[in-house]
């Protein structure tokens, strides 16, 4: 059977929209001109969807975006400062096939690790900032995206800063061991702490934040924002699934959780920088006074 590849996938023989398959289809040589969207199956130029910010222009469905596309999105151009740019994941456990992972996804995403963090302006205000990547070995968060995340709540504490934690997580990272799970304690006790001093976090839920990020940082910021049709959990479907329950239709999904409190709001991509924007505005003008 002929493997599937992005060249033989054309405007005659368009293909669905999967995963992360958009940013790699793109960066190829031979790229297809076109793609099906997942969910409204209407065929719609790449370059379109691209300029969008990875967004269907026909139904919103919104894809995965790397940390690096989103951040340029987000911030004030030019203002970003990495932070630990010295923090990489080794295969401490000697997890089979754990270290091909690592070297797969950081040829995959140029990242060294599985996610952005530092300082940047945000409608010109002074934010520490973190953001996840899908790419890298499903957004799961090991001992390197605790500590980054840890280090950048306790910078955002040490200068006083609004802190604006964009997370993507397929779970603990199972290669790590309990050192994954050991982050989730380490990174709430860093977000009460935060809290404690007066800080202002805000928690951006994009699909899919899953496992240990939803059971620790990304459920204490004191707004909590999701993008649509973002898929929020603690276990995933699957897993759930196996309990041979009955699932609604909407299980997980952003559209239902902020029907219970578990989110405060949906915000489309597009949207996203200006609420940004006007929330730390607010407090910021708030402190000021
Ligand atoms: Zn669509």
């Amino acid at each position: 059977m002929e493997a599937k590849t992005a060249t033989n996938i054309r405007t005659k023989n368009p293909t669905s929209l999967d995963l992360g398959v958009c940013q790699q289809r793109t960066n190829m040589d031979n790229t297809p001109d076109t793609i099906l969207c997942r969910n409204c199956n209407t065929e719609i130029e790449i370059d379109a969807i691209v300029r969008n910010h990875k967004v269907c222009p026909v139904c919103d469905t919104h894809y995965p975006m790397g940390a690096s596309e989103r951040l340029n999105l987000l911030i004030d151009e030019g203002t970003f400062q990495e932070t630990d740019t010295n923090l990489y994941s080794i295969d401490s456990l000697e997890f089979p096939e754990y270290t091909e992972k690592l070297e797969r996804d950081i040829a995959k995403t140029g990242l060294r690790s599985e996610m952005l963090t530092g300082t940047a302006k945000i409608g010109k205000n002074d934010v520490a900032i973190a953001i996840g990547d899908v790419g890298f070995i499903g957004g799961t968060c090991g001992a390197v995206i605790g500590e980054k995340v840890t280090r950048c709540i306790e910078h955002a504490s040490e200068n006083q800063l609004p802190l604006v934690i964009i997370s993507v997580s397929g779970g603990m990272r199972m290669q790590e061991g309990t050192l994954a799970l050991m982050q989730m304690a380490k990174t709430a006790a860093a977000c009460t702490e935060y809290t404690n001093n007066g800080g202002f976090y805000i928690s951006v839920l994009t699909d899919p934040t899953f496992g240990g990020a939803t059971a620790s940082y990304s459920s204490l910021g004191d707004v909590i924002i999701a993008e649509p049709g973002a898929r929020i959990g603690f276990a995933g479907p699957l897993a759930v699934a196996s309990l041979q329950e009955e699932l609604p239709e909407d299980f997980q999904k952003a559209e239902t959780l902020v029907t219970y409190g578990f989110i405060d709001n949906i915000v489309h991509r597009s949207g996203m920088r200006q609420l940004l924007i006007d929330l730390i505005s607010f407090v910021n003008e708030k402190e000021a006074n």
